[in-house]
C-alpha cells in the first residue's frame, strides 16, 4: 500500500507501535483492498479519505445501507463522533472519523433517494450526521420504529429485537467504552460492527411483515417525519428560560433578566461545546434573575458559582443582566391546569387506547401519551396532536373522539374477569 508522505508514514508507524502495545488490536494487512488500512477477520477499518472514497465506490450498487455510530456525549454540548459503522452488499466497514476527518465522501450515499438507510433508534446518529454534513439522512428505515408497529413495544433494544426475530445473540453493550480513544481494540471494532451486521436481514424481515400487515405506509409516515430538517435545527436560546425550575414564580422584571442570562448560557454552551449546567447551574440563573449582581466580585460570592467562573464569564453575565433590565417581560404561558374531575376520563380513554393497541398488536406509546389524551379531552377535534392525524386517526383517533361522545361502554366479563368494550359503531 502506498504511503504518500512522511507525515503519514510517521502516523502509521506510531499507530503500529500503539497497536503492538494494545492487546489484540487490529493489524496492517498488506493484501488489503485498496484504500482499506486495516483488515482482520473481515473487519475493515477505514482511516483515510481515499479509503472512504474507495468504500463508497464499492457501496455504490447497494440499495440498502445499514448504519450505526458510536459517540461520546458526556461533558459536551454536542455528541462527539467516535466511529461510523456501515454495512451494505458484501461490505461491512468501520469508518474512523478521527483519522479520516473529511467525511463528505459519504454524503451522496446518505442522501441518495434510491438507497434506504437502515438505523436502529437512530435519533442521535441522525443528529450527528446532520451536524457533520448539513443534510438529513434520507430515506430512512428505523428498525425500532418498525418494531413498534409489530407489537414489540415502544423502545425495543436492538439486542432483544435481534434475539426475538432472528434468534441472534448480540454481546452486551460496551457501555463504558471510550469511543474516542485510539487505537480501537479488535474487540471494540468487532462489537461496533456487530451492530450493523444483521441489520440488513432485520430490515427485510420487518419490512415484509409490515407489508403483510398493511402497515408499511404507517411506518413510512413516521420515517418521513424523522427526516424533516426541523428536527435538527438548534433550539431557540430565547426559549431556554421556559423550562427552568422556579421560573414560573418570578415577577415580570425578574423574568426579563432570566431570559437574557439563560440565553447567554445556552449560546456559550454551544460555543464552548460544554453542557449548559457546567457553565452555570440552574439555581444560580434564577438567583441572578431575582437579585441581580453588578460586579464580578459579587458574582463570585453567589452560592453555586465559583470565583473562577465569575472571573471567566463575569463580564458577559453582567452585560446580559444589563440587557435584561430593558427586556420586555416575556409572559410564561401557564399550562391550563387539567381539572382533576376529568382524571378518570383520561383513565377511561387509556383503557380504550390499550384495548385497540392490543387488538392490533401495536405499542400504546406509539399511538398516544396521557398528555395527548388530556388535550383530546379539553380541545377535542381542534387538539394539535399526532393522534388526530394520518394513520393514528384512522386506527384509534376518531374512535376516541367517538368515545368522548359516549360511543363506548365498558364492562367486566364475569367468567374471565376481562374488560370488554362495546362500541356503538364498529371500529
Ligand atoms: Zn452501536
Amino acid at each position: 500500500m502506498p504511503i504518500p508522505c512522511r507525515r503519514r508514514r510517521f502516523s502509521l508507524l506510531k499507530a503500529c507501535i500503539a497497536v503492538e502495545n494494545t492487546y489484540k488490536s487490529y493489524r496492517l494487512n498488506p493484501s488489503a483492498k485498496s484504500g482499506v488500512e486495516y483488515v482482520e477477520n473481515g473487519q475493515q477499518v477505514i482511516q483515510s479519505r481515499e479509503g472512504l472514497a474507495a468504500l463508497c465506490e464499492r457501496l455504490r450498487e447497494a440499495r440498502v445501507l445499514c448504519i450505526d455510530t458510536e459517540f461520546a456525549r458526556e461533558g459536551r454540548y454536542y455528541p462527539e463522533l467516535g466511529t461510523i459503522q456501515i454495512a451494505g452488499g458484501a461490505e461491512v466497514a468501520l469508518i474512523d472519523p478521527i483519522a479520516v476527518r473529511d467525511l463528505n465522501g459519504l454524503l451522496p450515499l446518505l442522501v441518495d433517494p434510491e438507497v434506504v438507510k437502515v438505523v436502529h433508534a437512530g435519533e442521535q446518529d441522525l443528529e450527528i450526521f446532520y451536524r457533520l454534513l448539513g443534510h438529513p439522512v434520507t430515506p430512512l428505515f428505523d428498525t425500532q420504529v418498525a418494531a413498534a408497529f409489530l407489537g414489540y413495544g415502544d423502545q425495543v433494544s436492538l439486542r432483544s429485537l435481534l434475539q426475538s426475530t432472528l434468534g441472534e445473540h448480540l454481546e452486551k453493550e460496551h457501555t463504558f467504552t471510550d469511543w474516542l480513544r485510539r487505537p480501537l481494540s479488535a474487540s471494540q471494532v468487532e462489537y461496533a460492527l456487530n451492530d450493523v451486521r444483521s441489520l440488513g436481514r432485520l430490515y427485510e424481515m420487518l419490512r415484509d411483515r409490515l407489508t403483510a400487515k398493511g402497515r408499511l405506509a404507517w411506518a413510512e409516515e413516521e420515517f418521513r417525519q424523522s427526516e424533516a430538517v426541523e428536527n435538527f435545527l438548534p433550539s431557540d436560546e430565547r426559549q431556554a428560560y421556559l423550562g427552568l425550575k422556579g421560573a414560573e414564580r418570578l415577577n415580570p422584571t425578574a423574568l426579563g433578566l432570566l431570559q437574557e442570562v439563560a440565553a447567554w448560557r445556552e449560546v456559550t454552551a454551544r460555543r464552548l461545546n460544554m453542557p449548559a449546567r457546567k457553565i452555570m447551574i440552574d439555581p444560580v440563573l434564577v438567583e441572578l434573575a431575582m437579585r441581580p449582581r453588578s460586579s464580578v466580585r459579587q458574582l463570585g460570592e453567589v452560592r453555586g458559582f465559583s470565583p473562577w467562573q465569575a472571573e471567566k464569564y463575569g463580564a458577559e453575565i453582567l452585560e446580559a443582566l444589563r440587557r435584561g433590565a430593558h427586556n420586555e417581560p416575556p409572559a410564561i404561558q401557564r399550562e391550563e391546569s387539567f381539572p382533576s374531575a376529568l382524571d378518570s376520563t383520561v383513565d377511561f380513554l387509556s383503557l380504550c387506547l390499550r384495548s385497540v393497541a392490543q387488538e392490533h398488536s401495536i405499542s400504546t406509546g406509539t399511538l398516544a401519551s396521557r398528555t395527548d389524551l388530556r388535550l383530546l379531552i379539553t380541545l377535542g377535534e381542534t387538539a394539535n396532536i399526532a393522534l388526530l392525524r394520518g394513520w393514528r386517526r384512522q386506527l384509534v383517533g376518531s374512535a376516541l373522539l367517538g368515545a368522548l361522545k359516549g360511543d363506548v361502554e365498558a364492562s367486566i366479563v364475569a367468567e374471565s374477569k376481562q374488560v370488554r368494550l362495546q362500541w356503538r359503531h364498529a371500529l
